[in-house]
């Protein structure tokens, strides 16, 4: 297959699921490193206070780290916080610390409270010497003020579903919020991508889960599916994508032809909010 050509703008994606453990951390550092990997300059930013994805691209985050919690809640440049990956140079992390776990709260009495990721995001896009081609916003699992924060800064959304009983259970909710967004605070804001994970395809309950998606997200869902793997699940205790932890592993595989999938797709595709 041809390599995905490079977006001429940045795009913009925010991981979200309102559900915790369905992929979406591992998702966003898995097809940030694959597209890195690609030639692609890519930006990662970690908005869960459990710093699972700064854990994951080898990035700094102890609590007195410099973090997107100083970016947001506090008057530091994007620029001050961001890392470059040790794993590729074209990838760069903005960490979350613990701090991040108190902003939900704090974000409630600040003016522009939904505005400010995408305010620092904008600013620091417009300064950087060499431009982005991907930032990818990994989401906590709640619909809060920093996920808003996230489909605020966002142009697309990539849900990722697992593969599993419940999978499209509260996805009504999630798509209802984001529609809530588009009318009042970002009206470029689309799903743009549906990602299946962890799929088992020696069950019938993953390929009856995939069948149901596709149908409801006919032009959303990649082709690309994700399978259940060790090696997925081993790489961030080293620190790792699976693209440098293990680059044949089928899980690799996967995320790169995901990656190439959402390369090759661009920006011309607009979805909706309603799957129409
Ligand atoms: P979320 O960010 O939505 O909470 P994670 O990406 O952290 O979800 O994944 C939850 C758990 O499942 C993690 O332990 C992760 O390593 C594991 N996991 C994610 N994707 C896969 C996969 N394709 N195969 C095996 N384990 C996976
Ligand atoms: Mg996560």
């Amino acid at each position: 297959e041809q390599p995905a050509p490079l977006p001429t703008h940045t795009r913009v994606l925010t991981i979200s699921n309102q559900k915790g453990g369905v992929g979406k951390t591992t998702t966003t550092v898995n097809l940030a490193a694959a597209l890195a990997q690609s030639g692609a300059r890519v930006l990662v930013i970690d908005l869960d206070p459990q710093g699972n994805a700064s854990t994951a691209l080898g990035a700094e985050h102890r609590e007195e780290t410099p973090s997107v919690y100083d970016v947001i809640l506090g008057d530091k440049a994007m620029k001050d916080v961001v890392q470059k990956s040790s794993e590729f140079d074209s990838l760069y992390c903005v960490p979350a610390t613990i701090h991040l776990a108190g902003a939900e709260i704090e974000l409630v009495s600040l003016v522009a409270r939904e505005q400010r990721l995408r305010r620092a995001l904008d600013t620091y896009l417009a300064g950087t010497e060499e431009p982005f081609h991907y930032v990818f916003i990994d989401c906590p699992p709640s619909l809060g003020l920093l996920t808003i924060n996230a489909f605020v800064a966002a142009r697309e959304v990539l849900i990722p579903i697992q593969c599993e009983y419940y999978a499209l259970e509260g996805l009504s909710q999630l798509l209802k919020n984001i529609q809530l967004i588009e009318q009042h605070l970002n009206p470029d804001l689309r799903v743009s991508t549906i990602l299946l994970t962890m799929f088992d395809s020696r069950t019938n309950l993953a390929q009856e889960v995939a069948n149901e998606v596709r149908e409801h997200f006919p032009r959303q869902t990649l082709n690309s599916v994700i399978p259940r793997s060790v090696r997925i699940s081993e790489a961030p205790s080293y620190g790792q994508s699976v693209i440098e932890y293990d680059e044949s592993s089928t899980g690799a595989l996967a995320y790169l032809e995901a990656a190439a999938e959402i390369g090759h797709r661009g920006t011309r595709w607009e979805g909706t909010t309603d799957g129409s």
